[in-house]
């Protein structure tokens, strides 16, 4: 009897907005670095699972994206993490959101999703959860460079002068949307998702987006697909956005006509900006924005190839 094996892919995106020509070369390495992280625990016979914690583990350590450390700051100059990691194999899901203490918000998410038998913490109760399970909590002004300071001192000058500053122009999309996501198959056929992000520019403090909630930023269903998003998160969460690219998914649209398909649904019914990305469990993609660029990369067993796509 022969088992059958399936070729592993994994897809990861690094963000999609007016992304500055300066920031493309740090993006390029970041997410050159997170494929072959993701790349080696597939390689290794690692679970899908396995493989987009690794990748995001790399995005979220690398201060160029809004995940971990270098995130995006709160209105009143803090960083708040959210992640999600779901397991398209049994729906198995781990969630964190409003966290300040945690250098990794995904492994955090891991750890809900293999040890607990709920599905998402948020904030002290999530810190919590994750330093009984053996992580680190560090201060909060780890997670933050001066970078973001500035970021964060020129936009608030910005609103003050009623606006401006034309980086800041538009709708939060276009200028600062750097979160972070990937989506893999494994050898086993499974599929998994993860999104990490520290959200938005200058969000209210408590604020969560879409990227940790399920089937909003995030989903994996064996049965459809593997799905992150980035991009304004009030508008995804309006309209479940993952979940409803993965339904079409089901009902027989490819991943490619999928992913177009909910950029723009997103866009004429909410007028919202961002960038999807889609694996089926039959190892074919999908990829969409309306942002003016969008950075990715995919690994399968015929190399590796990054792109940072333009609108
Ligand atoms: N979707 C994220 C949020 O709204 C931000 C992003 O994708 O950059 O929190």
């Amino acid at each position: 009897m022969s088992i059958t094996r399936t070729q592993p892919v994994l897809l990861i995106h690094g963000g999609a907005w007016a992304m500055p020509d300066d920031a493309i070369e740090a993006h390029q390495h970041g997410i050159a670095n997170a494929l072959r992280a993701g790349w080696s625990a597939l390689e290794r016979g690692g679970t899908a699972v396995d493989a987009v914690e690794a990748a995001v583990t790399v995005m979220e350590d690398d201060d160029t994206f809004d995940a971990g450390r270098g995130s995006f700051l709160t209105r009143d100059g803090r960083v708040q993490l959210d992640a999600l990691l779901m397991n398209g194999e049994n729906l198995r899901t781990g969630g964190v959101a409003c966290v300040e203490r945690l250098r990794n918000p995904i492994q955090a998410a891991r750890l809900v999703l293999d040890k607990s038998p709920h599905v998402y913490f948020v904030g002290s109760g999530a810190e919590q959860f994750a330093a009984e399970h053996g992580m680190n909590l560090i201060a909060n002004a780890d997670l933050i460079v001066p970078r973001e300071r500035d970021r964060l001192t020129a936009f608030l000058a910005h609103e003050a002068s009623g606006g401006t500053d034309t980086t800041f122009s538009g709708e939060p999309t276009l200028h600062s949307h750097d979160t972070v996501g990937a989506v893999a198959l494994d050898r086993h056929g499974n599929v998994a998702a993860a999104t990490s992000t520290g959200g938005t520019l200058a969000k209210a403090p408590g604020r969560v987006g879409d990227s940790s909630l399920i089937g909003c930023g995030c989903y994996a269903d064996n049965l459809s697909a593997a799905v992150s998003l980035t991009g304004w998160g009030e508008p995804i969460m309006k309209l479940v956005l993952g979940k409803w690219a993965v339904d079409r998914i089901a009902a027989g649209s490819s991943p490619q006509q999928a992913a177009i398909d909910a950029i723009d649904y997103l866009y004429t019914r909410l007028g919202g900006h961002g960038g999807i990305i889609l694996l089926a469990p039959d190892g074919s993609i999908g990829l969409a924005h309306n942002t003016p660029r969008m950075a990715w990369g995919i690994a399968n067993p015929q190399g590796h190839q990054l792109g940072i796509t333009r609108n």
